[in-house]
């Protein structure tokens, strides 16, 4: 099977789909990996922060694919923006993860209240020069962090990875990176399992038109639009459901349906706000 990819603004190019390890227990990453490894997928998305940076690595050495075919994502944990930090940090992601280099290196958020995630870009710009990682981005970015680190350091970030998912859009945060060429990754692409996706008629109905699972309408839905996704699930029957997601398209209308589930009553957000996480 071949997993599409979009190039990025620096002229590299990513799977639009992957594997997303949030909450993935150590003591089982090298497990999973290896199972999404097998399944066919070869974009992996980690971070400091989840403590299983290891198990990556582990999976990566032992399943035999040249390090070109794969395409590993990692980030920078909120605590190391000052100074040289950033440089220290990568270098301990890249002796867990038992590589050279990373695909793509992101400040993880944008933690305003401290007001270092501009000096922190900066320094991924160094990272990516020294070549530790291929391609750089932002994490949780809202369109005045976007604007601040385009502004002051003259580099736009390769990607913005930000919640979204049919409840909660940011449509102000795509539409400000579609115009400045920067691609946009969801995290909790499936709302985290926290609200009523699946159940949704809009959801269901299309599911169902396609003889397919909600789960894989709503990966469609975000594939079409041209968002790069990578699910999390530990289980193998999920795992090869949510990569199962080229052989159907969702018609306009089907698309169109689930854009209008946001606004839903109040937020739809299920994680933090930026602004509050610092
Ligand atoms: P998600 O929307 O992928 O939800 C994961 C949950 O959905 C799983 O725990 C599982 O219960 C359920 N699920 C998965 N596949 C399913 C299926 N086929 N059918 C039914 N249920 C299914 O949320 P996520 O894990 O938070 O997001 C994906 C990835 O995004 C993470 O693993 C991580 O890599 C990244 N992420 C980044 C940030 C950030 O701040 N940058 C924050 C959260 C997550």
């Amino acid at each position: 099977m071949t997993i599409p990819a979009l190039e990025l603004n620096d002229g590299t190019s990513i799977p639009q789909l992957g594997y997303g390890v949030f909450k993935v227990p150590p003591a089982e990453t090298e497990r999973a990996v290896s199972e999404a490894l097998e399944l066919g997928y070869r974009h992996i998305d980690t971070a400091a922060i989840y403590g299983n940076e290891e198990g990556v690595g582990a999976a990566i050495a032992a399943s035999g694919i040249s390090r070109d075919e794969l395409f590993i994502t990692t980030k920078l944990w909120n605590d190391r923006h000052h100074d040289e930090e950033p440089r220290a940090a990568i270098a301990e992601s890249l002796e867990k993860l038992g590589l050279e280099k990373v695909d793509l290196y992101l400040v993880h958020w944008p933690t305003p209240a401290k007001d270092d995630y501009v000096h922190a870009f900066a320094k991924l710009i160094e990272l990516r020069g020294a070549g530790l990682t291929r391609s750089i981005g932002v994490s949780n970015f809202l369109v005045p962090h976007l604007e601040r680190v385009v502004d002051e350091t003259g580099v736009t970030p390769a990607v913005n990875q930000i919640e979204l998912h049919p409840a909660y859009q940011q449509r102000d945060v795509v539409a400000w990176s579609d115009d400045h060429g920067i691609r946009t990754e969801a995290w909790g692409p499936l709302g985290q399992g926290k609200y009523d996706l699946f159940g949704t008629p809009a959801v269901a109905d299309a599911a169902a038109a396609h003889d397919v699972t909600p789960a894989q309408a709503v990966l469609r839905w975000h594939l079409q639009k041209g968002i790069i996704v990578f699910p999390k699930s530990v289980r193998a029957e999920r795992l090869r459901e949510n990569l199962d997601v080229f052989g159907f398209t969702l018609t306009d209308d089907e698309v169109a349906a689930i854009d209008a589930l946001d606004p839903l009553d109040g937020s739809g957000r299920v994680g933090s706000h930026p602004d509050e996480v610092n």
